[in-house]
């Protein structure tokens, strides 16, 4: 999820956000906090989408443990 009020800062990045079927490189709305995905054709709002840097990868685990 992203905050309506960063959304746009956060798409300067353009691999830090991702639409829900995990797209990226989206378009800015101008006048609505939402994004459109040119992949799937679809506008997502905020809320819709994945801050890839807040919500990292869940099977990514630092193997600190031994065994
Ligand atoms: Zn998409």
């Amino acid at each position: 999820m992203v905050a309506p009020e960063e959304l746009a800062d956060l798409l300067s990045d353009p691999y830090r956000v991702a639409c829900p079927n995990g797209h990226t490189a989206l378009n800015p709305a101008e006048t609505t906090p939402s994004a459109y995905c040119r992949t799937c054709r679809e506008s997502y709002h905020a809320r819709e989408l994945a801050d890839r840097r807040r919500d990292p990868d869940p099977c990514k685990h630092h193997r600190k443990r031994k065994d």
